[in-house]
């Protein structure tokens, strides 16, 4: 028989990525699902950066590049963290990656050893705790629950640190939450960093741009610079400018660290898809425009949809402040109608309401349901019609 090795035993395939072929497949059968699963923006990839790819092409650009990405795609993304986050790097301190999930996957392997733990606070993105493990390491989550605003506090992260603790993750806004740590509460979370200097910080800003006007995006070294030789910042282009495929993110830190990413890209990936690095050059320096456009639209549809789960009989929801997810409580309405996990409860309304959700235990918070609005508003009311005629009956 053939053996797998240890390392996978306890990995999961990604959940959202599952719900995504199911609902596809079921679509494929013949049957009417609204997928709400996605985990990226409806909209097309703007012009001018598909034209910068299309040039890159006929240039021939289309060899190997530098392992951590061409100079001038580095160049941006120094200029990016200067002209909107007010952060200094050199080129030693940046990684170009094939997403923003490699140049994560690069640290925790260039980072942690077995026995290590790695705090993620929950509600999480799914892939962290499996990075975590993948390398060997051990997830410790710190769960904050919707009465908290799903925000630890710094009170719960002193609880969870140990002498083991050698790394702590922060994703604001949040995908799966939608909302984002307010200046205060990352200043707050800073004070308690600062006094355990082996600790590296991760910041994943993926989500940085699709925050709602009113809510200017702040990150953790700025409000608490002296943690800057220890912490990563982790982003890419995938949600900002609608290119999930094209496999573009970064990440800059302590050169150190991030040479050692580049080593581990050396000898997994090497460099990330040359056509794609010309495009997201374009997308870094080109017209921004696009991206307050599509934001505008995704808070239009973040409304409709709270309104309508509000409505819904056992639902508990918080507004978001940004990305393009929305994570009610729906326990109320699941202990109403009988049902003991999210799981099954997510297959019911996949088969029942011809809806697919996410359920919350991916994100390690169950009793609760992730809905993408990155989709028509006609398919976001055909949902809410058809989870009301269901839920509410
Ligand atoms: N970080 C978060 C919080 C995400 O939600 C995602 C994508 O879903 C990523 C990172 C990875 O993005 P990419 O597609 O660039 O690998």
């Amino acid at each position: 028989t053939l053996q797998i090795a240890h390392r996978v035993q306890a990995i999961k395939p990604s959940p959202t990525l599952a719900v995504t072929a199911r609902a596809a497949a079921m679509r494929a059968a013949g049957h009417d699902i609204v997928g709400l699963g996605a985990g990226e923006p409806d909209f097309d990839t703007p012009h001018h950066i598909k034209e910068a790819a299309i040039n890159a092409i006929n240039k021939g650009y289309t060899k190997y590049t530098p392992v951590d990405g061409i100079p001038a795609l580095k160049q941006a993304v120094i200029k990016k963290f200067a002209r909107e986050n007010q952060l200094e790097y050199n080129l030693k301190q940046v990684i170009v990656s094939c997403g923003g999930k490699q140049a994560f996957y690069n640290m925790a392997q260039a980072l942690l050893n077995p026995g290590d733990e790695a705090i993620i606070p929950a509600p999480y993105w799914v892939s962290y705790p499996d990075m975590v493990m993948l390398a060997g390491a051990e997830p410790v989550i710190v769960s904050a629950n919707i009465q908290h605003g799903f925000k630890i506090t710094p009170k719960q992260l002193e609880v969870a640190i140990t002498d083991k603790t050698r790394l702590f993750v922060i994703n604001s806004p949040s995908n799966p939450t939608g909302v984002h740590y307010s200046a205060k509460e990352l200043a707050e979370l800073g004070e308690i960093l600062i006094q355990y200097p082996k600790i590296v910080v991760a910041t994943d800003d993926m989500y940085e741009h699709i925050l709602w006007e009113g809510n200017p995006f702040k990150n953790i070294l700025n409000l608490c610079p002296a943690l800057y030789d220890r912490t990563v910042v982790l982003n890419g282009v995938s949600k900002a400018y609608a290119m999930t495929g094209w496999r573009i993110g970064y990440a800059a830190g302590p050169e150190k660290l991030i040479q050692k990413m580049e080593t581990i890209q050396s000898q997994s990936t090497s460099n990330p898809t040359s056509i794609s690095q010309y495009a997201a050059l374009a997308a870094l320096e080109g017209d921004q425009a696009g991206i307050q456009a599509m934001v505008k639209v995704f808070k239009e549809r973040h409304d409709f949809v709270l309104e309508s789960l509000r409505k819904i009989n056992g639902v508990e929801c918080l507004p978001c402040q940004g990305t393009f997810y929305i994570f009610p409580n729906m326990q109320g309405t699941m202990d109403r109608l009988g049902f003991k996990t999210d799981i099954e409860f997510g297959e019911f309304l996949i088969e029942k309401a011809g809806v697919a959700l996410v359920p919350g235990s991916a994100f390690g918070a169950p009793g609760h349901m992730r809905i993408s609005f990155a989709t028509s508003m006609e398919n976001l009311k055909t949902a809410m019609e058809r989870l009301h005629n269901t839920l509410n009956a």
